[in-house]
């Protein structure tokens, strides 16, 4: 782990203006001093303090300062300030795996808006030859945690370079990818993170990672482990310039796609395959699609004993891992526990495509969604004696706390 200081291992990518939001509902200019330079910007944007409107499930109450940080200083600046006055932060990216309190955010919210991809392969070192999937070249490219994670899949795809198709069309930024090590169709970011670069709250400094230090897990790293005290600054991602796919090794793309698990494809035929299913599932945004006004799948797959495993139905799925636990399906749980797809009522539900999804039909609160899962989570709990988790931050709020009523 390489740690510098106070200060940062790079310049910032982009120099832009600061844009600063009170709680009075707008956002306000800031005079900054952008980058290394001594150039001052104003800029005025119209905007909410309203965290309803940064997050896809279209909840959240207020927060009492929003920062839009659009370089790597102003990030750290932006938080480094709050830290030093001890006000709470909440580091927001694209909103789309946070369920935030109806009362909204006390503290300081710091979005995430900075830019960049830069190529950093280092080809004195990247192996030469091509001796097998292994042992192929590698390009590795360096992304800013503000750049939006689906318009990078699209952008590495159109060079045909492999590695992220199969994690097409989910929403969010670069920087939040490693922090619950998304994944999707078999593939998780894990397997083409070179490192993660951040800026540690706790000992004020910038640290690199390599992938073995991240410690990914299902849905899981050392960020995720330590709530709050990482805030990811860049990734670096190691990908296949052969234009083909990382093997195919789920089996509904496998059958979508008419291969044998295995078989490597066109980077594009997969990511296109990938989008096609996800949005039959209604997990590609469309602001028209209020299955799609959620966090993704709400539950994370239980990880359970092979005693709890053997005793559920034989239809159940269950699927090894390497530390002796076995992964069944929470939405086949919560199917068979008697949830089906749109339960719920006209303000919240499941999603009409996806039981694993709960989702905003329009005026739904925090204290709506909350309490869906509740009842989604206990019912399984009843049925089959396994305690669902929440895969979505939950920020000023609890499962198994009871949320004031806000409605009006
Ligand atoms: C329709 C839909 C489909 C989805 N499908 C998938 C899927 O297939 N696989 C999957 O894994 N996920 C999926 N998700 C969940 C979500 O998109 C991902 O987890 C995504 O990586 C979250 O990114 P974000 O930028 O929206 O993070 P946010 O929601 O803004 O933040 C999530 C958490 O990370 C923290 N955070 C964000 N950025 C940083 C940073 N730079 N440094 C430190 N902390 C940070 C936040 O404080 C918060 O705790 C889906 C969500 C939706 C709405």
């Amino acid at each position: 782990m390489l740690r510098m200081s106070g200060q940062m291992s790079h310049p910032p990518m982009w120099d832009m203006a600061k844009l600063t939001c009170m709680n009075d509902g707008m956002i306000h200019s800031e005079d900054t001093e952008v980058g290394t330079s001594t150039a001052r910007e104003r800029r005025t944007v119209t905007g909410s303090t309203r965290l309803a409107d940064h997050t896809t499930f279209r909840i959240g109450g207020p927060a009492d300062r929003l920062v839009v940080a659009r370089t790597e200083a102003d990030l750290i600046d932006a938080v480094r300030a709050a830290d030093a006055q001890s006000i709470p932060v909440l580091i927001l990216s694209g909103g789309s795996n946070v369920l935030i309190a109806d009362e909204g955010f006390r503290g300081t919210v710091v979005i995430v808006g900075t830019q960049g991809v830069d190529d950093v392969t280092d080809h004195a070192t990247a192996p030469q030859t091509d001796c097998g999937p292994d042992l192929a070249p590698r390009h590795v490219i360096r992304v800013a945690a503000g750049e939006p994670w689906d318009a990078l899949v699209a952008t590495t795809v159109s060079r045909r370079l492999g590695g992220l198709e199969m994690l097409s069309g989910i929403p969010g930024l670069a920087g939040a990818a490693p922090i619950q090590n998304i994944g999707a169709y078999g593939a998780e970011i894990a397997s083409v993170i070179e490192r993660v670069r951040t800026w540690d709250r706790r000992d004020a400094c910038v640290t690199t990672w390599s992938a073995e230090e991240c410690r990914f897990g299902y849905r899981t790293s050392v960020f995720k482990r330590e709530p709050g005290r990482h805030v990811v600054l860049s990734v670096d991602l190691r990908l296949d310039p052969s234009g083909s796919s990382a093997p195919i090794a789920y089996a509904e793309l496998a059958r979508r796609l008419g291969v044998d698990a295995g078989t490597r494809l066109p980077v594009e035929v997969v990511r296109e395959t990938v989008l096609d299913l996800r949005r039959g599932k209604g997990m590609v945004l469309d602001d028209s699609d209020h299955d799609t006004w959620s966090a993704g799948s709400f539950f994370t797959n239980p990880l359970v004993n092979p005693a709890v495993a053997a005793a559920l139905p034989e239809d159940a799925p269950r699927f090894p891992t390497s530390d002796d636990r076995v992964k069944t399906s929470a939405a086949w749980l919560i199917e068979h526990a008697g949830f089906h797809k749109g339960y719920g009522d006209h303000v919240a539900s499941l999603s009409t495509k996806h039981v694993l999804a709960l989702t905003n039909r329009g005026g739904a609160t925090a204290r709506d969604v909350i309490t869906l899962a509740r009842r989604v989570r206990d019912g399984v709990l009843a049925t089959y004696g396994i305690q669902l988790e929440p895969e979505p931050v939950l920020v000023g709020l609890g499962l198994d706390e009871t949320p004031a009523d806000t409605r009006s």
